[in-house]
């Protein structure tokens, strides 16, 4: 079997692989709800929430099988070169060629965004988006990632051609500073796509700051997002590097919650400051970043990657394609074990830092405030829970905050 062959099996192995995952997802709608968390739901919602989750995971299961079903074609029709045969010999252009396919090919998956967003959660509810929204998020989404992929192609194939052998260590550093600097900018894009304004004076922004400020932060802004003008789901966060945080609420979040559980949700946020979450977090993106190094280098040095898909030489942009949905798409399995594992283990000791600042009844309640409005799954499959999620269940994280903060 030639290159091509080990390729697409690969990449067919990782598409059953997430097939398995979303059929156990299906099946487990009918585990029984843990008893800590059976208020969560009157009969009502949780007969609601079945029937929303089992239309998502059947439309999920639909939409992940077209994607793959395209990108199968394109690899095994060769279709990648063939598109960049016609712009030109430049690697750059050629390059460009290659991801700009592929993001056309996405376009393809477009009537599926809209189902899920303008019909399903409109169904049920959670959807706030016009169709005037929709698509000036489809549009800036299709050119933002194509121009960040070009990008990091164009970077690619300049590190190849001025350091060879050199690649991993110079992707890996690059990739790194990358993901540094969108987690840098995330406030910037956000800006793009939503509204801010401060949060008015008050008892909630006195909370807030006051409990930042026992902790040794300083509060730059409390801002409000308009996340109402496309979701009823709440979320809050940090922005911002070191001591100085910019703290960003969902309008959602501010309208549902009582004070006490919005500085609960900080509490916990905050927990993951003083952990030093943030910082393992970018230690484990380096770590990644340089098995993806690793991949490139090996990608580019093996002639039978390009060539075998009808490509005559290298080219940046095919090597990234093949990197992140078949190599990269193999081993990412056992990284989400690790990285998840490590996750939920931090979710604890951040509701434990909530417990100890008093606001641990408050969180409880937050919490099944958010699981309520996100439509949490209450009782998710434990295989899945190992495999993918970061977050403990609701029912685990109740069972540690009232034991005092420590999980069972
Ligand atoms: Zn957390």
């Amino acid at each position: 079997m030639n290159f091509k062959g080990f390729a697409l099996a690969a990449f067919i192995l990782s598409y059953l692989y997430r097939l398995t995952l979303a059929v156990i997802h299906l099946r487990s709608a009918d585990n029984p709800v843990p008893e800590n968390v059976k208020d969560v739901y009157d009969e009502e919602t949780y007969r609601k929430w079945r029937a929303y989750h089992a239309e998502k995971a059947r439309f999920g299961i639909l939409e992940s099988t077209a994607s793959f079903l395209i990108e199968l074609a394109l690899l095994a029709l060769n279709a990648y070169a063939a598109f960049a045969s016609l712009f030109g010999k430049h690697p750059v252009t050629q390059t460009f060629a290659v991801l700009l396919l592929s993001s056309l090919a996405e376009l393809l998956l477009t009537p599926f965004a809209w189902h899920e967003t303008m019909v399903i959660e409109e169904k049920y509810g959670f959807n706030k988006s016009t169709a005037k929204t929709f698509w000036a998020d489809q549009a800036k989404g299709f050119v933002i990632s194509l121009g960040l992929m070009t990008g990091i192609g164009a970077v690619l194939w300049w590190l190849w051609q001025t350091m060879g052998d050199w690649l991993i260590v110079a992707f890996a550093v690059f990739m790194t500073l990358f993901a540094l600097a969108v987690s840098f900018l995330y406030p910037v894009f956000s800006r793009i796509f939503n509204k801010f304004t401060p949060l008015e004076d008050g008892e909630l922004k006195e909370k807030l700051t006051a409990l930042l400020q026992k902790n040794g932060y300083q509060v730059r802004a409390v801002q409000v997002m308009d996340a109402s003008r496309r979701t009823t789901k709440s979320n809050a966060y940090f922005s911002g590097f070191g001591k100085m945080k910019t703290i960003v609420l969902y309008d959602t979040l501010v309208e549902a919650m009582t004070p006490g559980e919005i500085c609960a949700v900080f509490a916990h946020e905050m927990g993951h400051g003083l952990n030093k979450d943030t910082l393992k977090n970018q230690i484990l993106t380096f770590v990644q970043m340089a098995v993806l190094g690793v991949l490139a280098w090996l990608t580019l040095r093996t002639p039978a990657c390009f060539t075998s898909f009808g490509f005559e030489g290298v080219n940046a942009g095919f090597a990234l394609i093949l990197i992140m949905s078949v190599e990269f798409a193999l081993i990412s399995p056992l990284f989400g074990l690790l990285i998840n594992a490590r996750s939920r283990r931090a979710e604890y000791r951040a509701d434990a830092q909530a417990v100890r600042e008093g606001y641990g009844k408050a969180l409880v309640s937050a919490l099944k405030k958010l699981a309520r409005q996100n439509y949490a799954d209450l009782a998710p499959s434990p295989l899945l829970v190992k495999l993918e999620y970061s977050h403990p269940t609701l029912s685990q994280r109740i069972a540690a905050i009232e034991n005092g903060g420590n999980s069972l």
